[in-house]
């Protein structure tokens, strides 16, 4: 059975205090009323939390995330965040080329590859992002531009390591913009994606590789995004930083 996932990525959100009752505050609601045990509670918060966030998360149902990552173990890249570092204070999960890193750090496909094999690596979840621009959509292109995503950044693993990663399909149209994919529009992009990794690493693989949705999730969307055959959960931006909505959402399976 696929694992069911609700992540949550902060972003550049949050002092250290703010972060730290928003923390508490999560990890308290998840561990009261969290009970499904196939959930999967992820929080993706700002690099400098990290270390204390780790000791402060008292449960199994949550894990600590990192919003990015460099895909080289160490040296001199100045300002860079390595894998092992992630590693050595208790991260589970990695965000891979979010739209906002592709858009605003010219983040490539050929980059993030590198990156996913760091990741997968260091024994790191890696949560690839993927996800097509409303012009691409409006063109009709959005399903070609997707799978090509996928194939460019993915598709060099093996099958094992593939199964380790989380796929995280986020048009770009609906990200912080209150705009939601309808559940139709979810469902039929996460179909075409899975049917991709299909293609390339056979129908068993492909049913074991949780592929999340995000764009504008909240509380009075998500159990119907979750109830998609092929959404198996949701990378969350605004309505992570509110602490009864964002449980709401991963009460939402
Ligand atoms: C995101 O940034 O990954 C995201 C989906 O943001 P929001 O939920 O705010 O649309």
């Amino acid at each position: 059975m696929r694992k069911k996932i609700a992540a949550g990525n902060w972003k550049m959100n949050k002092t250290f205090e703010e972060g730290q009752i928003l923390l508490s505050e999560v990890v308290n609601m998840v561990k009261d009323e969290v009970t499904n045990p196939n959930v999967e509670v992820v929080l993706c918060v700002p690099f400098p939390y990290l270390s204390t966030f780790g000791k402060l998360i008292d449960t199994s149902k949550v894990s600590l995330g990192a919003q990015n990552c460099y895909p080289k173990a160490s040296g001199a890249y100045t300002g860079e965040v390595s894998i092992p570092m992630l590693k050595s204070v208790g991260v589970g999960h990695v965000i891979i080329g979010h739209s906002e890193r592709r858009q605003y750090f010219n983040e490539s496909d050929a980059f993030l590859a590198e990156k996913v094999d760091a990741t997968l690596e260091g024994g790191l979840t890696p949560i690839f992002c993927c996800g097509e621009t409303l012009e691409q959509r409006n063109e009709g292109i959005h399903f070609d531009f997707v799978r090509g995503q996928i194939t460019n950044s993915l598709f060099h693993l093996s099958a094992e390591d593939l199964q380790k990663t989380v796929i995280a399909y986020e048009p770009i149209w609906a990200i912080g913009t209150g705009v939601t994919a309808s559940n139709d529009q979810a469902q039929e992009m996460h179909k075409v994606l899975r049917d991709h990794l299909a293609s390339k690493y056979g129908q068993v693989v492909a049913d074991e590789i949780s592929i999340l949705y995000g764009g504008s999730v909240n509380g009075a969307n998500a159990q119907e995004l979750f109830a998609c055959p092929d959404v198996d959960g949701g990378l969350v931006g605004g309505a992570s930083l509110k602490s009864r909505e964002f449980t709401n959402i991963a009460k939402s399976f």
